[in-house]
C-alpha cells in the first residue's frame, strides 16, 4: 500500500470512531482485522462474528446484484427476547403484580418472514402481534399461532373489519378492538350481538401529553385517534346502560413513534395511569394497560433527544413504565394491570441493512493546468489572479471571503453582458482552484473555522451509488431520518474523501448530504479514495423497521434483492443464507403500474420487424435486439455495473 504512514496511524478503533460504530450498533456491529464490517449475532465480541464482506462474496457468487437487502434473522429474534426479558426483569425487580403481554406492531416490517420470525422467537414470552388495518388483521389473525398470546386491532374500522375481528374471537385468538372514535363502539356492541360472541374492548385514549419530534402529533387533543376524556365518560356510561362493563378489558394510548426524550414517556404513563385507575374504580374490569409505540432507535448513537437519538436504554423504557404506573396503581389503590407495549421500531430496526456499491464519483470539475493571463483582462478576472496568489496557510480564511466575493460580482458583471464567457469560466475555475487548495491545507489541521465548513460541501465529490433512496431509505428522503452509513472494508485505511451521496435515481431529491454526527449536523461523509481494480461497498444501517417496506417505485425502481441470513457455529463463515429472495424486475414494477410487457414487447418486435422488411436491419440482427429488449424486462431494476 502506498500509504503506508496513513495506514499506521489509523486503525479500525479510528473506524469505529469515525463512523460510530459501537454507538449506535448496541453491540451487534464490528470490525474485524481484515477492515470489514462484522456482525456479532450474540453481541458478544468474544463469540464468533460473520463477516458481510463474505455474504457479498457468496451473493454476488450466486448471481445475484446489489444492491441487496441482508437480514440477520438472529438479531431479530435477540431483539425480540431482549424487549420481553427486560420487562420481566423489570417487573420481578420492582415486585409489580401485572405481567408484560408485547405485541408486535405488523406495519413496522410486514414481510412474512420478518413476522414468522418474531412470532417464533416470542412463543416463550406469549408474544402478540397488533394489526392497524383489514390486510393487516387477516394476517394477524392467521398467524397468531399462539393462544395466550394477544391480538391488538387499532386503526379506523369498518363494519367488515369488526366483524373480522369478532370472527378472531369465534376461533378463539384474544382479539382487541381498540376504539378510536365512538362511533365504532356502537357498531361493534351491535355486530357482537348480532353474532353473539362478547367482545374484547379497548379504548384509546388521547392524552394531553405530545410526543416529540416526527409523530407529535399522535398525540396531544388534535391527535386523529383516540378519545378525549368527556368521550370516555360517554363510552363507560353506555356499556354501564347496556350491562356490557364487563367487555372493557384494555386502556390504550399511543404518544407517537421514535419519542426520543424519556420524560414525554414518563409523563405520558402517569397521564395514563390516572384515566386507568379512575375508570377501574367506576367499575371497568380493566386487566390491561396499553402504552402503544414510541420505544426509540439510536441511529446516530449520540443518546440525545435529537430526532434521530433516544436518551433512554430499553431498560430505561420499561422501567419508567413500571415503576411510574405502579405507584400510582398503589397511590389510587387499584390493582396493578397487565402491560402492554407495542414497540416496532425497536425490535426491527436492527435487523436489516442495505448494501451497495459505489459506481462513481461526480465532482465539479476544471482545467488542471494553469489558465494563462491575456493582456487587457477583465479587472474582476486580473482580482481572482491576485487572490490566488496571496493565498498562504495563514490567511486562507480571509482569502476565501475575497474569492467567495469576487466571485459573486463576476457572475452578476456577467448578467449584465459586462464580462465575457471566456471571462466567467476563468473567474470560476480560479475560484475552486483556490477552494480546492484551502481544502488541502484544511486537512492538515484539526480545526476547521466556522465560515469554512460550507466549503468542505459545495466542493466536496458525489458518490454515486447504485440504489434508490425513494426504495430503500424513504424517511431519509420525506423526513430527513438519519441512518449510519459505514464502509464495508477498507475499514484500516484513513479515509480521505469527504463526500455526499447520490442515488441513480433521475430526481435532485436523490441524494444524501446529512450525516450522524454527535455534536453538529453534517454534510458530508468521510470514505475511502475510489480504486479502478476494486469494487467499494457502503451499507446504510438499521433499516429494518419502516424502511424496508415503506419503499416506493420512484423512477420504477422495484424492491432490492435480500438475502435472509442466519448464525451457524459449525460453519467456517459462521453463517448461512436460507433464503435469496429476487428483487422486482423491470416487468414486474410495470405490471404493478398497469402496463402489459407482453404486449409492450411485442409493439417493439413488429417495429424490429418492419425494419427488416425496408432492409434496414438483417433479420440475425433483429432477433438478437429483441432478445436484448426482453433480458431487459424480465431484468433487475438497478443499474449491473
Ligand atoms: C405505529 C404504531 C406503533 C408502532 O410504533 P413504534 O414506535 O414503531 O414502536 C404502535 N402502536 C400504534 C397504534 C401505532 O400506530
Amino acid at each position: 500500500m502506498a500509504n503506508t504512514e496513513e495506514k499506521n496511524n489509523w486503525g479500525i478503533e479510528s473506524s469505529d470512531t469515525l463512523y460510530h460504530i459501537s454507538r449506535w450498533g448496541d453491540g451487534y456491529f464490528s470490525i474485524n482485522e481484515l477492515g470489514h464490517l462484522t456482525i456479532l449475532p450474540h453481541q458478544d465480541k468474544g463469540k464468533p462474528s460473520i463477516d458481510i464482506m463474505d455474504i457479498i462474496e457468496e451473493v454476488k457468487n450466486e448471481g445475484i446484484s446489489l444492491p441487496v437487502v441482508i437480514r440477520f434473522h438472529d438479531i431479530l429474534r435477540s431483539q425480540v427476547v431482549n424487549l420481553n426479558r427486560t420487562f420481566r426483569d423489570v417487573i420481578e425487580e420492582a415486585e409489580y403484580h401485572g405481567r408484560y403481554y408485547g405485541v408486535y406492531p405488523i406495519k413496522v416490517n410486514q414481510m412474512r418472514e420478518v413476522v414468522e420470525e418474531i412470532v417464533d422467537a416470542g412463543m416463550p414470552f406469549n408474544y402478540g402481534l397488533e394489526a392497524g388495518s383489514k390486510t393487516e388483521l387477516l394476517s394477524v389473525i392467521a398467524f397468531n399461532q399462539n393462544q395466550q398470546a394477544l391480538t391488538i386491532l387499532n386503526g379506523h374500522k369498518d363494519t367488515e373489519l369488526l366483524k373480522l375481528a369478532l370472527l378472531g374471537r369465534k376461533i378463539g385468538r384474544n382479539v382487541f378492538v381498540v376504539i378510536e372514535k365512538f362511533s365504532e363502539l356502537l357498531s361493534l356492541l351491535d355486530l357482537s350481538q348480532e353474532m353473539n360472541v362478547p367482545p374484547l374492548l379497548g379504548i384509546r385514549a388521547k392524552l394531553s401529553v405530545k410526543g416529540t419530534g416526527q409523530w407529535s402529533e399522535s398525540g396531544g387533543e388534535k391527535a386523529k385517534f383516540g378519545l378525549t376524556i368527556p368521550e370516555i365518560l360517554k363510552a363507560v356510561n353506555l356499556l354501564k346502560e347496556t350491562n356490557q362493563s364487563d367487555s372493557l378489558k384494555l386502556l390504550h394510548f399511543h404518544i407517537g413513534s421514535q419519542i426520543s426524550d424519556i420524560r414525554v414517556i414518563k409523563d405520558a404513563v402517569k397521564e395514563g395511569a390516572r384515566i386507568y385507575a379512575k375508570l377501574v374504580k367506576m367499575g371497568m374490569p380493566i386487566e390491561y394497560f396499553d402504552v402503544g409505540g414510541g420505544l426509540g432507535i439510536d441511529y446516530d448513537g449520540s443518546r440525545s433527544t435529537s430526532d434521530s437519538s433516544t436518551n433512554y436504554s430499553i431498560w430505561n423504557y420499561a422501567e419508567d413504565i413500571v415503576y411510574n404506573l405502579q405507584q400510582i396503581c398503589d397511590l389510587e389503590d387499584v390493582e396493578h394491570p397487565h402491560i402492554i407495549s407495542e414497540s416496532g421500531r425497536a425490535v426491527t430496526a436492527l435487523h436489516s441493512c442495505v448494501i451497495t456499491k459505489v459506481i462513481d464519483t461526480i465532482s465539479t470539475s476544471f482545467p488542471d493546468n494553469p489558465i494563462p493571463k491575456k493582456t487587457g483582462e477583465h479587472i474582476l478576472v486580473e482580482n481572482m489572479r491576485e487572490i490566488m496568489e496571496l493565498l498562504d496557510e495563514e490567511n486562507y480564511q480571509e482569502i476565501y471571503n475575497d474569492a467567495l466575493e469576487n466571485k459573486a460580482e463576476a457572475i452578476n458583471a456577467f448578467k449584465l453582458g459586462i464580462l465575457s464567457l471566456e471571462e466567467r469560466a476563468t473567474v470560476e475555475t480560479i475560484f475552486w482552484k483556490i477552494a480546492e487548495r484551502i481544502n488541502t491545507i484544511l486537512a492538515k489541521s484539526d480545526f476547521v473555522p466556522e465560515g469554512l465548513s460550507g466549503l468542505e460541501y459545495i466542493t466536496s465529490p458525489q458518490y454515486l451509488c447504485n440504489f434508490s433512496v425513494f426504495q430503500s431509505l424513504p424517511d431519509s428522503w420525506a423526513i430527513d431520518q438519519l441512518v449510519p452509513i459505514v464502509p464495508i472494508m477498507r475499514l484500516h485505511e484513513r479515509p480521505t474523501i469527504p463526500c455526499t451521496l447520490a442515488d441513480i435515481t433521475c430526481d435532485s431529491d436523490g441524494k444524501i448530504n446529512r450525516f450522524i454526527d454527535m455534536k453538529r449536523d453534517r454534510h458530508t461523509l468521510l470514505l475511502h479514495n475510489l480504486q479502478p481494480d476494486q469494487d467499494y461497498y457502503i451499507g446504510f444501517f438499521l433499516t429494518g423497521a419502516y424502511q424496508d417496506v415503506m419503499g416506493d417505485n420512484h423512477n420504477l425502481f422495484g424492491r432490492v434483492n435480500e438475502v435472509h441470513v442466519f448464525f451457524d457455529d459449525s460453519d467456517p463463515s459462521f453463517y448461512y443464507i436460507e433464503e435469496m429472495i429476487p428483487g422486482e424486475t423491470c416487468e414486474n414494477v410495470l405490471t404493478a403500474m398497469q402496463y402489459n410487457a407482453r404486449s409492450m414487447a411485442s409493439t417493439v418486435k413488429k417495429l424490429l420487424n418492419r425494419q427488416v422488411q425496408r432492409g434496414k436491419l438483417l433479420p440475425r440482427e433483429s432477433v438478437r435486439l429483441m432478445d436484448f429488449f426482453e433480458t431487459c424486462l424480465r431484468g433487475y431494476t438497478y443499474l449491473k455495473k
